[in-house]
């Protein structure tokens, strides 16, 4: 059947079940929410929406490097910390609070990768490295998050962008995003390259 989005868009939506019974009466409960008003599809978790978007959106539209480099940040930075929530209900302040906290967390301890080591050196031995992300990282991670909810946007899952309101801005980072990023050049792939 048809619904109708906040925004007056048509789309349609399929009503499954195993019997006809079933089918029937979600059938009718879903008209009868229709009747009422405009209505939002069931809003996916960050986690689903950041594979989706990658499969769907940044793989066959950029590089295979970019997008590598994309699912790299969302697998380490993103997912760990804002991966289960809800789209419509992550908040400016849950990607401020997330981004101040990949400024200061130990990602060595965070991702286990003394741990890992044949030989733990610093972190898994009690001698914390203090490896916080960088500047850059931050940036990226946070680029990559609202290149995601800029396509969420898109699809009216969302109606404005969290990541784009939250501040992630350092003075590097905001040359950056002007174009100019003198430590890594040409081989950073651009997030705001095609507009988001
Ligand atoms: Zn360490
Ligand atoms: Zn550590």
């Amino acid at each position: 059947m048809w619904i109708v989005t906040p925004k007056g868009r048509r789309q349609r939506k399929t009503v499954y079940g195993k019997t006809r019974p079933e089918v029937h009466d979600k059938w009718l409960r879903l008209h009868e929410h229709a009747r009422r008003g405009p209505m939002v599809p069931v809003s996916p978790r960050l986690r689903d929406f950041l594979e989706r978007w990658l499969e769907e959106t940044v793989r066959p539209t950029l590089s295979p490097a970019t997008t590598s480099n994309y699912e790299m940040f969302s697998r380490l930075y993103i997912v760990p910390d804002l991966g289960d929530r809800k789209l419509d209900k992550l908040m400016v302040r849950d990607v401020q609070v997330w981004v101040n906290t990949l400024r200061v967390r130990c990602q060595c301890c965070f991702q286990g990768k003394d741990a890992a080591r044949p030989e733990p050196q610093c972190c898994a031995v009690g001698a914390c490295c203090h490896e916080a992300a960088s500047d850059w990282t931050v940036h990226q991670a946070w680029r990559v998050l609202r290149g995601a909810l800029t396509q969420a946007m898109r699809e009216e899952l969302v109606f404005r962008n969290v990541a784009a309101l939250a501040r992630a801005g350092t003075h590097a980072a905001v040359e950056e995003d002007a174009g100019v990023d003198r430590r890594r050049g040409a081989a950073v792939p651009h997030v705001g390259a095609r507009g988001w």
